[in-house]
């Protein structure tokens, strides 16, 4: 057992690290509040092939991992930059272009999300379904060659900024006359697609949307995969990247916070000559945020080894675990940093009360804690379902 990175994933932190650093908090606030995406950051990123560390070198990526993915997720978010697109665009779809696409599929997209220059955004929750994804109402018929997609999806994050959304749908499978669910890559400017954007608490350059599916109308080779048999092992690919790097994109957060609360308190003096910091009922907090974190950190790096062996059911457990611990972490770290910063946590200029909304949200999306909770109670409790 080993906690060490290797010599690469140690310099790739290290060169994420400056490049957040140089782009910073206040970047991603001002390109928030002025309704404006951080287009800069995410081409240097690209540009320095930061976004396609997980994506094989055949397609211009890094042949890296998850791991390597989820380093660059926490390093940007502890500079104070948490892009929710890294999850979305190199880890949902990318893993599952790499995975299931055709090879067609593959040489088409995965070089431009490799480099940056093209996005690609997950389209799933829906008004009706929620959380339970059997209940999913958008469906794919065929029409001649190709498939008529029709239905209705909310908080998608990103679709103003990609070329492609990857829609999960029902097909009918005709054969048993089950629905089985099938991913579609329609591009955002499609005929019959709509967006309108959802009003978030969330101070974010990252956009969420309701789109309204009306008889899209997408060609045979917009199904992802060679078949209808791809769709379900196509969907679940996707659910261990995300939770991993999500995980990373909070823990990341929490450093941030922890790490501008602590520079603080060891410096703010109100009574004589004494930091605020060398009051327990200021220290301990902290201290305990911090301890939440580091073992966050711990189930990330064992859920993406785990992933990153192809031991993709341990990875499932371990990825759970980790998303429901930094979210928790995340969350806590944040509202403690805001807290002991007293009337300063509140201000723009301190940076961390900025974060409260995305952190309240990483106990929600993508998937929330009492569903993961859930997961755990049956599957690793052998609990009976209840819903
Ligand atoms: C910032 C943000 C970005 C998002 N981006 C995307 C995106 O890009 N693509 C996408 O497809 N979706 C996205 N989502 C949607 C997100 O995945 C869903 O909000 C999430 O899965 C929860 O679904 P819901 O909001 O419908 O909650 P509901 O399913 O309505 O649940 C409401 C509450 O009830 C709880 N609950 C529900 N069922 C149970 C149960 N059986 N047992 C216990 N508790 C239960 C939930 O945990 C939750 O707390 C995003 C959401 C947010 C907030």
């Amino acid at each position: 057992m080993t906690f060490d990175l290797t010599p690469e994933q140690d310099q790739l932190r290290d060169a994420v690290r400056a490049l957040g650093r140089r782009y910073g908090h206040s970047y991603f606030v001002e390109k928030a509040r002025a309704g404006e995406h951080t287009t800069e950051l995410w081409a240097e990123a690209g540009r320095l092939g930061y976004l396609g560390v997980n994506i094989p070198t055949e397609y211009g990526g890094g042949g890296g991992g998850i791991t390597e993915l989820a380093i660059v997720c926490e390093e940007l978010a502890a500079a104070g930059c948490p892009l929710l697109l890294l999850v979305v665009s190199p880890a949902i779809a990318a893993t599952v272009l790499s995975r299931h696409g055709t090879e067609e599929q593959r040489k088409r997209h995965l070089p431009g999300l490799a480099d940056g220059s093209q996005k690609i955004v997950f389209a799933i929750t829906e008004p009706e379904a929620g959380s339970n994804f059997h209940r999913l109402g958008t469906v794919a018929r065929r029409d001649g060659d190709g498939w008529l997609l029709n239905g209705r999806k909310c908080y998608i994050s990103g679709v103003d900024e990609a070329g492609h959304v990857l829609v999960v749908a029902r097909t009918e499978d005709s054969s048993t006359g089950k629905l089985k669910p099938a991913l579609f890559l329609v591009p955002t400017d499609a005929a019959g697609l709509t967006r309108s954007k959802l009003d978030m608490e969330i101070v974010s350059p990252e956009n969420q949307f309701l789109l309204y599916l009306d008889d899209v109308r997408v060609p045979a080779d917009a199904l992802l995969g060679e078949s209808l048999d791809a769709g379900l092992p196509a969907l679940f690919a996707g659910l261990n990247p995300e939770r991993i790097t999500v995980a990373a994109m909070g823990a990341g957060t929490g450093r941030y916070a922890i790490e501008r609360a602590s520079e603080y308190t060891a410096t703010r003096k109100v009574w004589g000559g004494r930091s605020i910091g060398s009051h327990q009922g200021v220290s301990h907090p902290l201290a305990h945020a911090a301890v939440q974190v580091e073992l966050a950190r711990l189930m990330i790096q064992k859920a993406a080894t785990l992933y990153d062996a192809g031991r993709d059911l341990e990875a499932g457990v371990a990825g759970n675990m980790a998303k429901y611990a930094a979210g928790e972490a995340a969350a806590l770290a944040v509202d403690t940093a805001v807290q002991v910063l007293g009337g300063a946590g509140m201000t723009t200029e301190y940076g961390v009360a900025t974060l409260l909304g995305a952190v309240r949200a990483g106990r929600i999306a993508p998937v929330s804690r009492e569903m993961i909770l859930n997961f755990v109670a049956q599957h690793v409790l052998g609990q009976d379902k209840s819903y």
